[in-house]
């Protein structure tokens, strides 16, 4: 009886399914420890949207503090399903880098947040899976613009600086594939809670789809703020969006975060959109970590 048993919880393992009949947790790595912004703040904003949702579970790899050896950090990323950066400073060590490169081409998933697409300006295959970053000396030669013109993408090898921001505000977020799981079901202008536009993003923009757009009274122009990327066998979900944990703490980023976070590890969203969610006049802040 015991090995039938047994047999029976290996098989439903297997399928992804425990015995108490909780679908298996989607692990996720956490890589934090340097940024130019607030990433003591904004961690526990992560981890916590992730984890409220019974979905996941959130480790966290902070970077060697001072006086440790650098070179030592390896984080084994082959244990988890994605890996989510909140992470802007020194560059990787060599081994890591090779490893997240092999890790997400092989088929895991990738999610980037915010100033993270700061990072690495001149690690070339970085720059491939986050499609479009700013700032760090990006320019034309790191690739082009993704502009919404006529309505549709292109890509615009003008030159200019990458990267760029005006005063935190309030802001619209409109959809512009409603058919991707990602987007599939929520609302098609809604209203994000205080943050950073980013604009100008600019990289190797290659095998990317952008899902949602900001308007941006600084450039101008439409602005990527959901994107996804196909990078070899491996998905890629990028937000720009997240300056501050208050700018986390909105429903409709945590929605996104977490479907996309989803979708990069697994390919597929199972969410159902969320009964309560901003409008286009109005914003609907919610904190994971109370
Ligand atoms: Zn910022």
């Amino acid at each position: 009886m015991k090995i039938i048993l047994r047999t029976i919880s290996v098989i439903l393992t297997l399928l992804g399914i425990t015995l108490f009949g909780a679908e298996k947790k989607i692990s996720v790595l956490l890589i934090d420890g340097q940024n130019n912004h607030n990433w003591r703040a904004t961690s526990p904003v992560l981890k916590a949207g992730l984890e409220e949702t019974n979905r996941f579970s959130v480790d966290i790899s902070t970077s060697p503090q001072k006086g440790t050896n650098w070179d030592e950090w390896n984080p084994d990323f082959t244990k988890y399903d994605a890996v989510l950066s909140n992470y802007n400073g020194k560059l990787w060590p060599e081994k890591m880098q090779r490893n997240l490169e092999k890790y997400v081409s092989g088929g895991a998933g990738f999610v980037v947040v915010h100033a993270a697409n700061n990072a690495f300006t001149n690690w070339k295959e970085f720059n491939r899976m986050i499609a479009v970053g700013g700032w760090g000396g990006r320019n034309e030669k790191h690739g082009p613009y993704i502009r919404w013109k006529y309505g549709k993408f292109i890509l615009d090898n003008s030159k200019g600086r990458g990267g760029s921001h005006g005063p935190q505000h309030e802001f619209i977020v409109q959809t512009r594939n409603e058919n991707h799981p990602i987007t599939k079901g929520i609302p098609v202008k809604w209203k994000h809670c205080k943050d950073e536009l980013y604009d100008s993003l600019r990289g190797p923009a290659e095998n990317v789809t952008v899902l949602a757009t900001a308007y941006s009274e600084k450039s101008k122009e439409h602005e990527p703020m959901i994107m996804t990327i196909d990078y070899g066998k491996g998905r890629v979900f990028h937000s720009p969006m997240g300056h501050g944990d208050y700018s986390m703490k909105c429903v409709g980023f945590l929605t996104y975060l977490t479907r996309g976070t989803e979708w990069a590890a697994t390919g597929k969203v199972t969410f159902p959109a969320p009964d309560k969610f901003p409008t286009a006049e109005a914003i609907l802040a919610h904190d994971p970590t109370k």
